[in-house]
């Protein structure tokens, strides 16, 4: 056996799925070829780790229990461990480096968890953000300029794309201002219309149908053919539909079907490639 038909068999022996022969012909390779027994025992550990992990966050109680019965600290029948002799416990524990490491484990995977940064939704954060944007609770600059606003938000993120400029003077709705909203290290436009209909805002960024919401439901458009996806929270609708790579979203109390049939009448078909 070479190494490269060593290494195909690896994930297999660790999940004990080889047959006699090939565990034996695999074993004997590791014995004699460094390079892949360091291969197989990385891949262990990360299966043991994974595993762990799995167990912790899925039944973590019971977990605990086999650790400390694995310490001979619990009684057969569960509940608080008795009090034990102090030293002889500790050095028990120093003896089983194992347990020591699960039990660090444990207590640290949960703060890693609630420590991990939960990936922020842009369509999310717009439906958020559109009443702070209303309210002006949100830094917002006041610019009745269209021309001047678009200038001022295509600045802002180098002139790689431009927030979406619809006219909706239709509607009595005209642009009165707008942000940039970072999120992950996107950066988002945003347009605030008002007049006489609901406020609406206008978020603009680049990206991908990676970001559409879980629960968002989907209407194409037979003649632009164009994808939309809809979604709400707490009376506040989102639109959301993409041109090339600019994602545009429309947020707004208006009702669901009204902002939607705005969204199909502005939206432009997906350009060419250059
Ligand atoms: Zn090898």
């Amino acid at each position: 056996m070479n190494c490269e038909e060593a290494q195909e068999l690896i994930t297999a022996l660790i999940d004990d799925e080889l047959s006699e022969r090939e565990s034996a012909s695999i074993k004997s390779h590791l014995e004699q070829c460094v390079r892949c027994q360091a291969m197989h025992q990385q891949e262990r550990a990360l299966k043991a780790e994974v595993r762990m992990a799995a167990a912790s966050v899925t039944a973590p109680a019971d977990l605990r229990k086999k650790i400390l019965l694995g310490l001979g600290s619990v009684p057969e029948q569960g509940g608080i461990p008795k009090e034990r002799e102090g030293p002889g416990w500790l050095s028990q524990l120093a003896l089983r480096p194992v347990f020591v490491f699960a039990l660090l484990l444990l207590l640290l995977l949960p703060a890693v968890y609630l420590m991990r940064p939960k990936e922020l939704s842009i369509p999310l954060f717009a439906l958020e953000s559109h009443q702070k944007i209303v309210e002006r609770s949100l830094a917002y600059v006041a610019e009745e300029n269209e021309e001047k606003l678009k200038a001022e938000l295509l600045r802002s993120v180098e002139g790689r794309f431009a927030p979406m400029g619809y006219d909706l003077s239709m509607m009595g709705l005209r642009p009165v201002g707008g942000t940039v909203q970072e999120i992950s290290g996107r950066k988002i436009l945003v347009t605030l219309y008002e007049g006489t209909a609901p406020s609406l805002t206008c978020y603009t960024f680049l990206g991908t149908e990676g970001d559409v919401p879980k629960e968002a439901a989907l209407f194409t458009d037979p003649e632009k053919r164009i994808d939309f996806y809809t979604f709400s929270r707490g009376g506040v609708n989102g639109v959301m539909h993409r041109e090339g790579k600019v994602i545009c979203i429309l947020v707004s109390k208006l009702p669901m079907p009204e902002l939607l049939a705005l969204a199909r009448s502005k939206a432009q078909p997906t350009p060419p490639p250059l």
